[in-house]
């Protein structure tokens, strides 16, 4: 330091915020320079040319915020049966169950249909097999009496 006389040096640093990066290096400053220099902190943020970049990134973040969620709405299944698009809940749930595939073309309420019409399918079938067993067993008794009715 030379030239100046005891005059201290005056160092003004400056960010964006003025909360964090500025007060830190003027600290670190006026530590190491002591007595020799004067250290003062600002931010752009106060001024019009600061507040305006502020405006624009948020603009641009709501700009980049819509055009995320567009791109999402646009990958939103849809129904194969109603043609409704899924909900939220029925888009996460298909997404997380990757072990069973079957039904995960369709909405929540269509899923809940085809699958109670599965276990009607499944209860007649059993009804029916149970029916058929039935018969099977009255003729085959029917048979036998027939055959100790004939060797009398
Ligand atoms: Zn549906």
């Amino acid at each position: 330091m030379s030239g100046e006389g005891s005059r201290p040096r005056r160092i003004l640093t400056v960010c964006k915020g003025g909360h964090c990066r500025a007060p830190l290096a003027a600290a670190v400053l006026a530590r190491h320079g002591g007595s020799a220099v004067q250290t003062r902190a600002a931010a752009v943020r106060d001024n019009p040319d600061g507040d305006r970049l502020y405006a624009v990134q948020r603009e641009q973040a709501r700009r980049r915020a819509e055009r995320e969620a567009a791109e999402r709405e646009a990958q939103r299944p849809v129904c194969t049966r109603c043609g409704a698009k899924f909900t939220d809940d029925r888009w996460q749930s298909i997404r997380q169950s990757t072990w069973r595939s079957e039904g995960h073309d369709l909405c929540g309420p269509c899923e809940q249909e085809a699958a109670g019409r599965a276990e009607a399918d499944r209860v007649a079938r059993r009804q029916a097999e149970e029916a058929a067993a039935r018969e099977a067993a009255e003729a085959e008794a029917k048979k036998n009496r027939g055959l100790f009715k004939r060797r009398r």
